[in-house]
């Protein structure tokens, strides 16, 4: 085994599966109502394909953690399928998914029964109104069931991503904390990232991990939580004394690239070393060329030395990566 280290001391061991680029909710800061011009199929990676790529990952790469993300993963057909698969290359790997949750109440018990660890749920707000508003689709009840379905097959602990959005539910962070404190779910805020694809981000609206907490300070008591961090891009907080806790991932005004642990493999099989990065090295034409898993792993490694050691979102020279978060994966 020979990990995925790169030049400033990181070894990546957590992978990010992009599914697919497609998505079934429209959300504001993320891409513009009709949608993008969606991958075309032949250059999405098969199903066989996906699986081989995890499988070189986790037996000769040294990854222990697969998420699978996208776009919206629940679309892929064949997920059920490659959860199974992957669990059966490596009964030990920790394997997550990162969904809006349409279609979870349905798919749950099956993905859980395939193998699949836990659930990460996009939910920005509790209001039906305002979810309706920001993802542009009538859909904050499936939501709901979904993270209820969720919980009920296994997938647990539960996991609740948010964004703030300026004006429109910046004011939410108390409300939508004591709905998850109530059902048993960890709430974590994400700060707005430039990665939309309709380049609307702006740093001076964007809702900071500081006010988020002065926020949850208001109308609760939160501690930093005493375990370290380590890599997670979460920085933890007990809620009225734990075990309870809420997390910020402060990825703009907080960066925490010096521990990241994160790799990228996008749904037309292109690895990405950052989120941001404005490069990206193509497994999938070494694939279908005939490359072997240990030329398609060295590739890997090679991609992976070169990680910069910051995303750089504060240089003015910054700028952002060509794809969407909903291309690479989120
Ligand atoms: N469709 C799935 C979902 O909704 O979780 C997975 C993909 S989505 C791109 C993953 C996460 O990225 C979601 O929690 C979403 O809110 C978040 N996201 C999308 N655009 C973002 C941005 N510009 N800044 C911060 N987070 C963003």
């Amino acid at each position: 085994m020979q990990p995925l280290i790169d030049q400033h001391g990181r070894t990546a061991t957590d992978l990010r599966v992009s599914l697919t680029d497609r998505c079934n909710l429209r959300c504001t800061y993320c891409m513009p109502p009709e949608g993008l011009d969606w991958m075309p199929g032949e250059e999405q990676l098969t199903d066989d394909e996906v699986v081989r790529l995890i499988g070189i990952a986790v037996q000769q790469l040294g990854v222990t953690e697969v998420r699978f993300t996208g776009g919206e993963p629940l679309v892929r057909r064949g997920l059920v399928d490659i959860v199974r698969r992957v669990r059966a290359l490596d009964a030990d790997v920790e394997m997550s998914i990162t969904t809006n949750a349409l279609g979870l109440a349905k798919t749950a018990p099956a993905l859980a029964e395939a193998g699949l660890d836990r659930a990460n749920v996009s939910l920005d707000t509790i209001r039906s109104d305002v979810f309706h508003q920001i993802t542009r689709r009538d859909r904050f009840t499936d939501v709901v069931e979904g993270l209820a379905a969720a919980e009920a097959a296994g997938l647990g602990p539960v996991k609740v991503n948010a964004v703030l959005l300026r004006g429109v539910n910046d004011d939410e962070a108390p409300e939508l904390l004591a709905w998850c404190l109530e059902r048993g779910y960890q709430l974590r805020f994400i700060e707005q990232m430039p990665l939309d694809a309709q380049h609307g981000w702006d740093r001076s609206s964007m809702v900071t991990a500081d006010e988020i907490l002065a926020s949850l300070s208001a109308a609760f008591q939160l501690e930093p939580a005493s375990e370290p961090r380590g890599s997670a891009p979460a920085e933890l907080f007990r809620v009225g004394g734990g075990p309870a806790t809420v997390g910020v991932i402060a990825s703009v005004t907080r960066p925490f690239c010096g521990d990241c642990d994160r790799v990228r493999l996008t749904a037309d099989g292109q690895v990405r070393n950052c989120l941001f990065a404005r490069s990206e090295s193509d497994l999938r034409t070494a694939m279908r060329a005939g490359a072997s898993d240990e030329e398609l792993a060295e590739r890997w490694r090679i991609a992976m030395w070169g990680k910069l050691p910051g995303h750089g979102i504060d240089d003015p020279t910054f700028l952002q990566p060509d794809r969407p978060m909903s291309a690479i994966g989120g």
